[in-house]
């Protein structure tokens, strides 16, 4: 027989990413189930929670989506201020984004913040045809960086679940 559920985590978890990349479709997919094509970039200082159940513990995440401040390449302190999770996003058919992806990383680990669980996610997957970035290249700079790597696509919901079970699960060994 499993586990009852009993111990609750609270775990605070930021997005990260250029513009466009598709973080507050990834947020929408998983919370809501939804998919808007136009998706609007600025959909305000997104705050969401969202429950997950595994065996060994029950996850409450905080989930800070940016209002397009991204745009300026950075974040205010507040916005990494206790997170337990960050997920930093790219799109398979934008190298820059990808590039970009790996700055995040960095603007992350000036944070300090050694238990952080990270995930990188290579958004867009549906648009493989278009595809700029393999991932390979995205594996190996995950591993390189403690981070888990991960193909998502929020348009038809593929590993939108996973992704959040996966850092669901890393929260429950490490907090
Ligand atoms: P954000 O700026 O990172 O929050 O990105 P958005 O969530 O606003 O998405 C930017 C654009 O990309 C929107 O037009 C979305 O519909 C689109 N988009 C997001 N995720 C996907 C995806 O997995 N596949 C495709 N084809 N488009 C996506
Ligand atoms: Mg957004």
């Amino acid at each position: 027989m499993a586990r009852p559920a009993n111990r609750i985590i609270n775990a605070k978890l930021v997005l990260l990413g250029d513009m466009g990349t598709g973080k507050t479709s990834l947020v929408l997919r998983f919370i809501k189930g939804q998919f808007f094509d136009n998706q609007e970039p600025t959909i305000g200082a997104a705050f969401f929670t969202q429950i997950l159940s595994l065996s060994e513990a029950t996850v409450k995440f905080d989930i800070w989506d940016t209002a397009g401040q991204e745009r300026y390449h950075s974040l205010a302190p507040m916005y990494y201020r206790g997170a337990a999770a960050a997920v930093v996003v790219y799109d398979i058919s934008s190298m820059d984004t990808f590039v970009r992806a790996k700055k995040w990383v960095e603007e992350l680990q000036r944070q300090g913040n050694t238990n952080l669980v990270m995930a990188l996610v290579a958004n867009k997957s549906d648009l493989d045809p278009k595809r700029e970035v393999q991932n390979e290249d995205a594996e190996q700079f995950a591993q390189e960086n403690g981070m888990f790597f991960i193909e998502t696509s929020a348009k038809t919901a593929r590993n939108i679940n996973n992704l959040f079970f996966e850092i669901a699960k890393r929260l429950a060994r490490t907090l």
